[in-house]
Order: structure tokens, then sequence, then C-alpha cells
């Protein structure tokens, strides 16, 4: 199909919420994406964090493709033989503790569910967040989403959020009291503009919880799955949450969501939650086989070393345009004394498509099979944009 023709289709009967660039992409191979016109670019979109395995994994197609032949629809009012070996292969894999899950279909929903299991585990209704936080867009996790661009619209939300400082342990230290059914929070803010937690500040979070009879929610829906150079980033500071939502590359790119359940979350009554497409053998099948390439390739291994590369190579970059380069992982933003966009429109000139995380900050989600050549093709593009001081020219 002629690009024209996709984007004009696509314009007339889209919702409309998406700013949406111009140009259609239509292919992907690894960590590469090709348009419509059959030009290559590589791919540090990354599906917005679904496409850790790069796009065409073998062991996606092959597991989705067999799946499909066998059993699409199950709802959980049956169990199921692939949702047995994926909740087996999920305990196995998740922090101490996190034995059961809440099987759904995207990062909003995983949050909704914590919040719910949250109120219904302590009879508590308080959440406290974070500034700069970034939950989803559904009307729960609308509510604990900091962004005022986000939320205005649909105010009054849910009641009983609160938004401390990230960081701050003395503002958490006052916020989470006897009402509090839970503190919830990310390990690295992605959204937000790329901020990594103080470990200081997440173990607080867990003791206050902890002390207090609050629970912990640690959203992972962005973090998970090795971006950060472990497979959950709680991992790499000893966090255990209590409940712990994630989605976004969980199932190879498809859509999928759990929210993670410890030992602290109470029982959940029959009915008090469900979801019609949750737990799908399809999906599940695809999580199943994402975990098995996750280990077999070690890709968060890979994100760690490929990650301290990339930040090391683009902290040498000389440029005035350049307030920061932090990241964890190959979680990387790049904060700008300049607006964002235009840098984006002019990579993916360049042959390089990233991501904003906030109006200033370029963010980069390759997926973790990415090539160290491809990341320095990045970095070439970057400096080649942001090298030469001048902003807007
Ligand atoms: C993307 C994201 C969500 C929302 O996920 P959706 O699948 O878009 O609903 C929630 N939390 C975090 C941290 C995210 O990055």
């Amino acid at each position: 199909m002629d690009p024209t023709a996709i984007i004009s289709i696509e314009s007339a009967h889209t919702s409309g919420v998406y700013p949406k660039r111009p140009v259609a992409i239509v292919r992907g191979q690894g960590a590469r994406v090709w348009d419509a016109e059959g030009n290559e670019y590589v791919d540090c979109v990354g599906g917005q964090g679904a496409a850790n395995l790069g796009h065409a994994h073998p062991a996606i197609v092959a597991a989705v493709t067999q799946q499909a032949a066998q059993l699409i629809s199950c709802p959980e009012i049956f169990h199921n033989d692939r949702r047995a070996e994926l909740l087996a292969a999920l305990a196995q894999a998740a922090p101490a503790g996190l034995q059961r899950a809440f099987l759904c279909n995207s990062g909003a929903e995983a949050v909704e569910a914590a919040i719910k299991f949250a109120w219904l585990s302590t009879g508590r209704r308080q959440i406290v967040a974070c500034q700069r936080g970034f939950h989803g867009r559904t009307l729960g996790a609308l509510s604990a989403t900091w962004e005022p661009k986000y939320r205005e619209p649909f105010e009054p939300l849910v009641p009983g959020f609160r938004h401390v400082p990230y960081n701050d342990v003395d503002a958490l230290e006052q916020a989470v009291d006897d009402q509090t059914a839970a503190v919830l929070l990310e390990v690295v803010q992605g959204e937000g503009g790329v901020r990594p937690g103080d470990p200081a500040f997440l173990l607080a979070a867990q003791r206050l919880c902890r002390e207090r009879g609050a629970l912990l929610i640690v959203d992972e829906v962005q973090t998970g799955y090795g971006r950060t150079g472990r497979l959950f980033a709680c991992q790499h500071y000893g966090l255990e949450p209590d409940l712990m939502p994630i989605a976004k590359s969980m199932a190879g790119g498809l859509p999928m969501g759990a929210c993670l359940i410890g030992p602290r979350v109470g029982e959940l009554a029959k009915l008090t939650h469900g979801s019609t497409f949750g737990g799908n053998p399809l999906a599940c099948a695809a999580a199943l086989a994402t975990l098995h390439v996750m280990a077999a390739e070690d890709l968060p291994g890979r994100a760690a070393r490929l990650g301290a590369w990339l930040l090391e190579r683009l902290r040498a970059i000389r440029s005035p345009l350049i307030r920061e380069v932090r990241g964890l992982g190959l979680l990387v933003g790049i904060e700008l004394k300049v607006k964002v966009t235009p840098i984006l429109q002019r990579l993916q000139a360049r042959g390089v498509l990233a991501l904003p995380a906030g109006a200033a900050v370029l963010r980069l989600l390759p997926p973790l099979v990415i090539e160290q050549e491809d990341l320095e093709r990045v970095a070439q593009a970057i400096e080649a944009e942001l090298g030469r001081g001048t902003s807007n020219e």
C-alpha cells in the first residue's frame, strides 16, 4: 500500500488522540524497521518498550503460529496448559515471594489491578505515588499518574491519590500513614524523563510500607524484562514488591499485562476482578517464549553491557545542547536544553527512530537484541545533530 494512502486513511478514521509522525512503518527485523517506501531505520522506539526481543524474533513467531492453530480463546473460568506453564515460569523468574499473578492485556490494566488489590487487601483507600510518575491512562492509573496535562481534562479523578517528590525520603516519611493502602512507584521513571530512583529512597519506601501496614507497588511495566540490566529493575536493589505490574515487553510485543502478587497481599475474593482476554493462550504462549529467550540469550546481561557502553559513548559527546545523559541498562535519556521534537524529526531523517520523555528529554528504548554497531550509528546521528551546537536551523 502506498504511504500517502496509508497516512490519509489513518488520518481520516483514527481517534485523533495520537500526535503521529508522517511515516508508515510496515516491517521489522531485530532492531531495524522499514517504512512503506523501503527506508530503513534503527529502531530506538522499540514498540515503546514492547519490542525488547526485537521484531520478528523466530521464537515468538513459532510460539504464536503454533498456539494460534491450537487454541486462541480460553477465558480464566477454565484452566489451560499454556497458562499453567506461563504462571509457573513467571513465579520462577519473579523476585522473591511473587508467586501469583493476575493476567491482563496492558500496563494500565496491570496498574488498575494492583490498586484494586491493594484496596481489597488493606481495607484502606489512600495511595501515595510520585511526582513525574507515569502509570497509564485509564481512570485509576491516571489518578496515580502525575503529569497535569494528562490529568486535568479528567478531574476530579479517583479520590485518595497524592504525589510526593521522587527520591525525597522525608516527603515519603510524612505521606505514608495508617490510611495508606500502598506506595506506588517506578524504579526508573521512564515517561517522566528517564530518572533513576535513588536506592535509599526505594528501600525507604519498602521499609515505611512494612512498618505502617501499607503495600509496596513497584510499576515495572517499562523497566521489566531485562530493560535495565536485570530481568526486573527491583532486583538491582533487592526490593521485594508486594504487587508488581508488568506489561510492555512481557509477551514479545503481543498485548499482555500482569500484576504479580506477593505474600503480604491477602486472599482476593472471587469475582472482585477479571478480564475476558486476560490469560488467553495466545498471549501466554508468546509470554512463555519471551521468558525462554530472555534467559537463553541473556538479554538482561546484554542490556547491562550495551547500556553501560552507550551511556559512556553519549556522555563523551560534546554539545552545548546536552544538559545530562542518564539511565540504567538500555533505558537511556538525554536531557536537552532545547525542545526534543525537532531533534527527533531530524534523527528520523538520518534513519534513527527515538522517543521523547517529556518536552526536553530524548529517550532511547532499543530492542535488547540490538547490535553495538547499530547503537554506534545512533550515537553518531545524535552527535551529528547535537554536537554542532546550534538548535533549530
Ligand atoms: C507504558 C506504561 C504504563 C501503561 O502501559 P499501557 O500498556 O500503555 O497501558 C504504565 N506504567 C509505566 C511505568 C509505563 O511505562
